[in-house]
């Protein structure tokens, strides 16, 4: 998590910049790149990112160094991934799309899929028109977590995919064969056993269906590029799928990508007390900065701090918004901390700057690059007029 970072960054890196800030470590989206580009030599796949994870595109052509394009989730990360990271694929899937946005969407996408076999009918014709790659999402019912519904697409009333009794009811002749490829997405941070077991629920529904496709889309949730992932068995599922059904592979990882690539960088504003308890008030915010702390939830990693009553000094952190459900967390520390500490958070390059939000008006923390050389780069700065022009129709 923290392995690239010495106690002396902070005097070097962290203490010269305004906080809050997130910053993206190049050197930990390189090596996740190196792993996925490893994954894609040795099995003939192609890894797309997921730019709902992480769409920070002044990274994007570092990354088109290792993978082979982006996947969006609707027109405009479509128009993203076409701009930013031009000559690769653009995949996209979205769970409907409107008729206002799909002329469009055809100048941007090279594969789309399509949730529903309505949705395929309305649609299909014209992006064939296109010359477009077109799939449909299938929904295998066959979930690998639990108590996760949030995160479970074949969650029980789950809207996302085609399950093998509609597509009985829905799919015709014509249009099976119309389709070139079946896109699946069902696993949240997952190893690759619970990919195998997936794989065994899409071939045991769909085995009649396959052979008349050109690729299968296995979806994102595989957490590759964690330390313990299990890669050679993620790889042999790859050929024996590639080989038995001579189908051409993608994955298309969020948050492996950027997995560990980025922090949080906050400061002490004060510390109140309640009853025993000591609480930080940071100047950051879990609701604003870093949402998926409550939404997942999780707790944050954070340099230098431990669990509860691991060590001496133990703090609630919380940001200062209005909120009292904005707290990051309960840490420990070896020391007592202060007004203008520098705190480190890890795990802040996925689903963090692009699901940010100026709630309660607190301004949106910079984004910096910390190049191969350890030095810090501001790619983006934000101010009031970020917050004020969504919200009403002065221009400044
Ligand atoms: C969210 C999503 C992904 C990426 O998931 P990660 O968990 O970030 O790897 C890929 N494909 C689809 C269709 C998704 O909805």
């Amino acid at each position: 998590m923290f392995s690239l970072i010495k106690e002396e960054d902070f005097k070097d890196s962290f203490s010269q910049i305004s906080t809050p800030a997130y910053v993206v470590e190049e050197e930990a989206l390189r090596r996740n790149g190196e792993i996925l580009k490893s994954i894609i030599e040795e099995t003939g796949c192609k890894i797309l990112l997921a730019q709902k994870a992480f769409s920070n595109y002044d990274f994007y052509p570092l990354l088109s160094q290792y993978i082979s394009g982006t996947e969006a989730s609707g027109l405009y990360e479509a128009r993203l991934g076409a701009e930013e990271m031009p000559g690769k694929e653009v995949h996209v899937f979205c769970g409907a799309y409107s008729e206002g946005e799909f002329t469009e969407l055809l100048k941007y996408a090279d594969h789309i899929v399509f949730n529903s076999p309505a949705q395929l009918k309305k649609f299909g014709k014209a992006a064939k028109e296109a010359k477009k790659s077109i799939g449909l999402r299938i929904n295998p019912e066959c979930s690998t977590q639990e108590g996760h519904d949030i995160y479970d697409p074949c969650a029980p009333g789950s809207r996302l995919g085609t399950t093998r009794q509609v597509w009985e009811e829905e799919m015709t002749k014509e249009w099976i064969e119309e389709l070139d490829g079946l896109h699946f997405h069902t696993l949240c941070e997952q190893d690759a056993d619970a990919l195998e077991i997936t794989w065994k629920a899409v071939e045991e529904k769909f085995a009649d269906v396959l052979p008349k496709m050109k690729w299968i889309n296995l979806g994102g949730g595989h957490h590759i590029t964690r330390p313990d992932y299990h890669k050679e068995l993620l790889k042999k599922i790859l050929m024996e799928i590639k080989e038995k059904w001579k189908l051409q592979i993608y994955l298309e990882p969020g948050e492996a990508v950027a997995l560990n690539a980025g922090y949080l960088v906050c400061r002490v504003l004060d510390i109140v007390k309640n009853k025993e308890e000591e609480i930080a008030i940071l100047d950051t915010s879990a609701a604003c900065h870093m949402p998926d702390v409550i939404e997942m939830p999780y707790t944050p990693p954070l340099y230098g701090a431990a669990g509860v009553g691991e060590k001496e000094y133990t703090y609630r952190l919380g940001g200062p918004t209005c909120l009292s459900g904005d707290q990051i967390g309960i840490y420990s520390f070896s020391h007592k901390l202060q007004e203008k500490d520098i705190l480190l958070f890890g795990d802040m390059a996925i689903y963090t700057t692009c699901k940010n939000n100026t709630f309660n008006g607190m301004p949106l923390p910079a984004v910096w690059k910390r190049d191969m050389e350890k030095r810090m780069v501001k790619l983006k700065e934000f101010g009031y007029e970020d917050f004020k022009m969504r919200l009403g129709s002065k221009s400044r």
